[in-house]
């Protein structure tokens, strides 16, 4: 039996987890749930998987979720709070699927406990790379990779000598607008860019997902996860999103893993790991699919991409810099006061006016570059705003 922790339990990542706990009731038991405002969901939940305790991260909302579960489950709100949880000392695993920069600090505490921790939450490693891994080295905590791509890697490179990987090559959908024409980029709007052809995600992701801003960030995340240099990295555009990424070896060989696209695979594998589940869910049929395309990534269109690569070379502050930007240009045009085209604009434009020096020491140096690269970003965007 594992005892987990769920950061983010009712958000997508969150709710494919509970999914995946309820197909196995025998092996998982909850001790910990956490939201950030959505308390109904949250108490549904709590009454659904008795966990011991449950955090809301809106102080102004604890008394109704207080109000709305039985005496026994612990209630407590707050960012502290969920920092607390992640270290819980009942938990084995903790499932880290916050989204942005806020599930950083929850995912160090429980690394600092020594907890293993299956990673859904990319921001995590982007801004806190470095840091969330000496933390994990110093107390031989498990770091297993939730995201479908690194999965697929982590899975691919089992039993291989590190020194036999060439590359690593990380697959694509490309998104909603792969085949859209740049000129009409301006006129997308956020209902076009949470239409996602084949995953059904949260709104930051999603959106993330059709800039290729998600897969800029998956680069940084995979250079974290498996310390591999950024020019051994690779992003191909496979439109069916079957093969979820390859690592090729030394002798011209690749290692792929396939099956449909479906989140409960890679959560129920760091879940279980290292072992594997009977999983119930619909499986690969390779003669349905008949055919599998792959095209190269067109920066022109879609420059998140090489930002991404240009912030993840230049290391230091630069990946918590450029995080922090696009949260704050995603989150602008989800409001409609960016349009779609100008998400990667506003990010360059951030960095260009920055300047960083040294490598980030502490999660508060994180933090604080995190807090005045936002502020620059705000500042840009209502320039704009006022100037148009
Ligand atoms: P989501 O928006 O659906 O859910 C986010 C969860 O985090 C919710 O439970 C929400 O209450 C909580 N939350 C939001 N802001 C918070 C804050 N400031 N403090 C504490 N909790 C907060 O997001 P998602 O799609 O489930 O993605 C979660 C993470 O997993 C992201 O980092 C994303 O990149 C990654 N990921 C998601 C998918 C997917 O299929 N959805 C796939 C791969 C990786
Ligand atoms: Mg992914």
């Amino acid at each position: 039996m594992k005892r987990l922790v769920l950061l983010g339990s009712t958000g997508s990542v969150g709710r494919q987890t509970l999914e995946v706990v309820s197909d196995f009731p025998e092996r998982f038991r909850l001790v910990a749930l956490t939201a950030a405002s959505n308390w109904k969901a949250l108490a549904e939940q709590a009454r659904r998987f008795r966990p011991r305790v449950v955090v809301i991260l809106r102080e102004d909302l604890y008394r109704s979720l207080r109000e709305a579960l039985p005496s026994e489950i612990e209630v407590l709100s707050g960012e502290r709070a969920l920092s607390e949880v992640a270290a819980h000392p009942e938990a084995d695993l903790v499932v880290s699927a916050i989204v942005g920069l806020a599930g950083l600090t929850p995912t160090l505490s429980a690394l600092s406990a020594g907890k293993t921790v299956a990673l859904a939450n990319k921001e995590a490693l982007v801004t806190g790379g470095e840091l969330v891994k000496a933390t994990a080295r110093r107390t031989r905590a498990r770091l297993l990779p939730v995201d479908s791509e690194h999965s697929a890697i982590f899975q691919a490179l089992k039993g291989h000598r590190r020194r036999a990987v060439a590359r690593i090559l990380l697959t694509a959908s490309g998104g909603p607008f792969r085949k859209r024409p740049a000129e009409s980029f301006p006129k997308i709007t956020p209902e076009e860019a949470l239409q996602h052809p084949r995953w059904r995600m949260g709104a930051k992701i999603t959106v993330d997902s059709a800039t290729l801003m998600n897969k800029g960030l998956e680069v940084i995340e995979a250079h974290f996860l498996f310390d591999f240099p950024y020019e051994r990295i690779e992003v191909l555009i496979h439109p069916e999103s079957i093969v979820h990424s390859l690592v090729e070896f030394r002798d011209g060989s690749l290692l792929a893993q396939l099956s449909l696209p479906d989140m409960r695979l890679p959560i129920a594998y760091a879940l279980a790991y290292p072992e594997r589940l009977p999983l119930p869910y619909p499986r690969l049929s390779l003669t349905e699919i008949g055919q599998l395309t792959f095209e190269p990534p067109d920066p022109q269109r879609f420059p998140c991409l090489s930002l991404a690569y240009e912030a993840g070379r230049r290391g230091g502050f630069w990946p918590v810099a450029l995080n922090a930007a696009n949260e704050v240009a995603v989150e602008a045009f989800l409001n409609r006061r960016l349009r779609f085209d100008q998400i990667p604009r506003l990010i360059e434009e951030t960095l260009a006016h920055l300047s960083f020096s040294g490598k980030p020491g502490s999660l508060e140096e994180i933090l604080e570059a995190d807090r005045e690269t936002r502020k620059m970003a705000q500042s840009l965007i209502k320039e704009r705003i006022c100037s148009r």
